[in-house]
């Protein structure tokens, strides 16, 4: 008998348990889930702020219900306090204090990831809110429904603050968004994509402060003003969303971890210690790029290392495929994707990359509907593999960023690209397709 305990049931353990039991039925699973909810997308969480959507309901995709019914067992509203690796047993509590032991063949840890509470003075105050689980969601709607909620300051501007500070605009209040560095989402875009969101934010009204950093929060019980290293702002609500972390303390000195302290894990999501797998925000990703581990949490990567840790521990021998990181954001109806490595960040890190940019019409010109649309390219000069795609369009163009995906997956080089078989459809796209011209257009 195989008996499996997964620890966490979001992403990443709501995948690995739907494999597990969907695959291998009659294994037995215990999930153990601190929350009273599973499977929560944080993605819809400005949504829902910024009243885009009805309500929280579609927001979940599975449940203890759900789970239970394919035959797992469920302890909600139970935190894992230990794990003894030697003997194989996890001891947690649940919300009456109970102490629970389960013991184990296999392990799935996937408890996922935790906001960076950055050691600010009156960080503590109400009213700073953290953006991460249904509740915190909840909570910031909750303290909107005040009138007096009207300025309010995010600081940090990567997805999640730059779709914060949308919602909150869309709601009709004074918005800042703060920001030690010179742009938006600077981890993923390079400087003619950031200035493209900058522009698009400062048009709806929205005021960025960037090259700040925030020194103080400021008020007496209630937060009345963010204090910068150049600048004070009067503040309602403050959101700190200045990244996440792993949430890795069950590892207890045990387990070994890659240097932002992630559960290092190879292809099939197993850790350091035998019959232990780390799948999801705790844990690292194989990055195609870099031909080299890294961090990138995304609900993506989640979710696949959450299918191979199931198969894997149901003794399936697969491998991840590596990722590149694939992201894309909505803001305003400006949409930008990208996949890779920017040249910005390639150029930090080392690597000797050229880039291709390119801008067109998504159409012919004699098509009405129209967008413009930016791409550009990032390769390795010597090896000429195509390492990162970016794209900036008010037209939905991300499917195209799939096969960029592919292409660094593939080691594909950027002349294979420039002569590769890409449709023309005038309601579509240009005979002279801007992939095909930022790809021949690469010296
Ligand atoms: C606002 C927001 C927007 C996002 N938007 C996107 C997006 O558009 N696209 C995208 O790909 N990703 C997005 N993400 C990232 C995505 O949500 C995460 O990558 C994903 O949640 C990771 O899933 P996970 O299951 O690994 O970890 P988590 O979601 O962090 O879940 C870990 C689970 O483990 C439980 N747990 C932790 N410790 C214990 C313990 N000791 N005992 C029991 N249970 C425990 C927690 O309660 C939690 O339910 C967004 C995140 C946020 C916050």
């Amino acid at each position: 008998m195989n008996k499996i305990v997964v620890v966490g049931g979001n992403h990443a353990g709501t995948a690995a348990v739907n494999t597990i039991l969907d695959n291998y039925p009659g294994t037995e699973v215990t999930v153990i889930e601190e929350n009273s909810n599973i499977s929560f997308l944080g993605c819809g969480m400005a949504l829902w702020i910024g009243q885009q959507i009805d309500g929280p309901e579609g927001l979940f995709y599975s449940n203890e219900k759900i789970l239970t019914g394919k035959g797992a067992k469920i302890l909600m509203e139970t935190s894992v306090e230990s794990i003894d690796y030697t003997k194989k047993i996890v001891h947690a509590k649940d919300k009456h204090g109970e102490n629970i032991r389960e013991d184990y063949d296999k392990l799935i840890l996937a408890t996922g990831s935790l906001p960076i509470i950055p050691p600010i003075p009156g960080i503590e105050l109400e009213n700073v809110q953290q953006v991460k689980l249904y509740q915190n969601a909840e909570e910031v709607i909750k303290k909107l429904e005040h009138t007096n909620m009207k300025n309010i300051i995010v600081v940090g501007g990567g997805y999640i603050g730059v779709e914060l500070v949308e919602a909150f605009k869309r709601l009709d209040k004074n918005v800042t968004l703060i920001d030690v560095a010179d742009a938006v989402l600077t981890s993923y875009y390079d400087p003619e994509f950031t200035r493209v969101m900058t522009k698009n934010l400062e048009n709806h009204g929205i005021k960025l402060s960037f090259n700040e950093k925030v020194v103080e929060i400021i008020g007496d019980k209630k937060v009345q003003a963010v204090k910068t290293d150049k600048n004070e702002y009067p503040a309602d609500m403050v959101i700190m969303a200045v990244g996440f972390k792993p949430n890795t303390s069950l590892g207890d000195g045990q387990i070994e971890l890659f240097k932002n302290g992630a559960f290092l894990v190879n292809k099939k999501q197993e850790t350091s210690i035998g019959d232990v797998f780390a799948i999801g925000d705790c844990a690292t990703v194989y990055d195609n790029t870099l031909d080299a581990p890294n961090y990138i949490a995304l609900a993506t990567n989640a979710v696949r290392s959450g299918i191979i840790a199931g198969h894997n521990a149901c003794g399936t021998n697969i491998e991840s495929l590596g990722v590149q990181g694939s992201n894309g954001i909505c803001i305003f109806d400006l949409k930008m994707v990208s996949t890779g490595v920017s040249e910005t960040k390639a150029k930090q890190l080392g690597l000797n990359v050229e880039s291709t940019l390119y801008q067109d019409t998504q159409k012919p010109t004699f098509i009405k509907n129209n967008d413009e649309v930016i791409i550009k390219i990032v390769y390795d000069k010597t090896s000429r593999r195509i390492l990162g795609a970016q794209m900036a369009s008010t037209y939905d163009m991300s499917m195209g960023l799939h096969m960029f995906s592919l292409a660094i997956q593939e080691h594909v080089t950027i002349d294979r690209l420039a002569l590769l078989d890409i449709f023309f459809l005038p309601h579509f796209n240009q005979p002279y397709n801007y992939i095909t011209m930022a790809a021949l257009s690469a010296k």
